[in-house]
């Protein structure tokens, strides 16, 4: 099967901002929430590309010094989250290369569908790979374009690319920033006020990073769509026509902050609609409502006004569980969900519940907090999920385990209901899922939830009958 890099990450970029670096820190602190396993940036003075990047959080990664040497008005950042087994600080980024286009680092938000094949190509004709992460690919494909622009060598690296990427780019002296024609990761683009009438480009993947730095959201990077500043100012170039689009709706399920316009909707809005179209479709005669913190807790807000139900946090989350964190060797093995939630047991006791939250993967949390809201003396817990049972994995960048690992890919909703051992569960339906996020017009990917993928790549392989392992 392909190679999934469960790439989620956020990315910024900045153009025309003398603390350029500085701004990319907090764009990044921002979207901390997109990735949380390593961090980097990279900054450029007209001359010079620099990059910085280490595993951990974007507050331990960077220090007023290191930042301090980051000079210039140009800079790009990247957070990522990786699975294990890909944890090592080479698959950190920005990806930073000299070659004969000059000095060039990128950042990449997605994931590239077909990049086994190019890797495998550009192996062939002599390329030397340092990392595992498909965003070196797209280097390696603007190294070897024989046109001399930037501009153009990316372009015809990006026409050889399938599946979703948000990619923002700095050389020394331009940032570039492109979005794959089906606009699978969102990527937003906003300008930040200098002195007088002068005002930078601001890029990122949420807009909750431009609120920090006091940016203004302007419109989305177009899919399809590059965006090129320099001195000559800003220029944009439709590299390839737009395909039907495929939004990820679990940006507006999950990922993303509420906080944040995602594909120029506000996902706070998305999300609650989607708790009240849930307490609509599948109501309940129950005492409270409350969230999984911090995932459901818009959902049940929704599902809480819908119902008429008071709204409780009955859960509460510890939001300092950290890498740092030693776990005794002994005694008390297995600490599981209870390191981040503790249940509030006087409100619990005696209590018809009702369980929101964003999604059930594997089972295995909500078996945990099932079990936890119950020995804190609930009388039923009756589980409703905000989106429709995950029975397909992700090729474009999301995490999601293996369709052999997706509790909704093998079992019924009443078998899974057994498994998280809940009075009743209920998902909400893919019709109500698409009107909570305003999708009229049939711009959003379902694909975890329907197994039908937009890109072909991913559908001829859906349809081959043994699992290959030539991509
Ligand atoms: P489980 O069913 O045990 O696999 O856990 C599902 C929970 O993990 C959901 O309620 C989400 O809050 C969270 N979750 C779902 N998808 C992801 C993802 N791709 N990355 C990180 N957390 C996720």
């Amino acid at each position: 099967m392909f190679d999934k890099f469960h790439d989620e990450c956020g990315v910024f970029a900045v153009y025309g901002h003398p603390e350029a670096a500085n701004l990319t820190y907090l764009g990044l602190y921002a979207l901390q929430h997109r990735g949380q396993e390593s961090a980097g940036i990279a900054s450029s003075d007209g001359r010079d590309v620099i990059c910085y990047k280490n595993m951990g959080h974007v507050a331990d990664v960077f220090t007023p010094e290191r930042i301090g040497h980051m000079r210039g008005s140009m800079a790009i950042g990247h957070t990522r989250y990786s699975t294990s087994g890909d944890k090592a600080v080479l698959n950190a980024q920005p990806f930073s290369v000299a070659c004969n286009k000059g000095k060039i680092a990128v950042a990449h938000n997605g994931n590239i569908t077909n990049a086994n094949e190019l890797r495998n190509d550009l192996e062939a004709a002599g390329s030397i790979f340092q990392a595992t992460s498909d965003t070196e690919v797209i280097l390696h494909l603007i190294a070897r374009s024989r046109e001399q622009q930037i501009e153009a060598a990316l372009r015809e690296a990006l026409l050889q690319l399938e599946g979703a990427y948000s990619l923002v780019f700095v050389s020394e002296n331009k940032v570039i920033v492109a979005r794959d024609p089906y606009g699978f990761r969102p990527l937003a683009m906003g300008t930040v006020e200098l002195t007088g009438r002068k005002f930078g480009y601001v890029f990122a993947s949420e807009t909750c990073a431009f609120d920090l730095i006091g940016a203004t959201y302007l419109r989305d990077v177009e899919p399809g769509e590059m965006v090129i500043v320099s001195s000559e100012g800003l220029h944009r170039m439709q590299f390839t026509p737009p395909r039907k689009r495929a939004h990820c709706v679990f940006e507006h399920v999950y990922f993303s902050r509420p906080d944040s316009l995602v594909f120029g909707r506000p996902v706070q809005q998305s999300r609650e609609e989607m708790g009240r179209q849930l307490a609509r479709e599948f109501p309940v005669d129950a005492d409270l409502v409350v969230p999984v913190p911090d995932s459901g807790v818009t959902a049940a807000i929704g599902y809480a006004a819908e119902s008429g139900i008071p709204y409780r946090q009955a859960l509460i989350r510890n939001h300092y569980v950290g890498r740092t964190f030693i776990e005794p060797s002994q005694a008390i093995r297995d600490f599981g969900v209870k390191l981040k939630l503790n249940p509030v047991r006087n409100l619990l006791e005696g209590k018809r519940v009702v369980l929101v939250d964003d999604s059930i993967v594997r089972g295995t949390t909500s078996r945990k907090i099932v079990r936890m809201v119950r020995q804190a003396g609930a009388r039923e817990v009756h589980m409703r999920i905000s989106c429709p049972p995950t029975i397909s994995p992700c090729y474009y960048g999301v995490d999601t385990p293996n369709k052999s690992e997706l509790i909704a890919a093998n079992n019924s909703v009443e078998e899974i209901r057994r498994y998280v051992e809940a009075d009743t569960l209920a998902f909400l339906s893919l019709e109500k899922l698409q009107a909570a996020v305003g999708d009229n017009d049939d711009r959003f990917c379902y694909a975890c939830y329907t197994g039908e993928y937009p890109t072909q790549l991913v559908q001829i392989q859906q349809r081959l009958p043994l699992e290959p392992s030539r991509l």
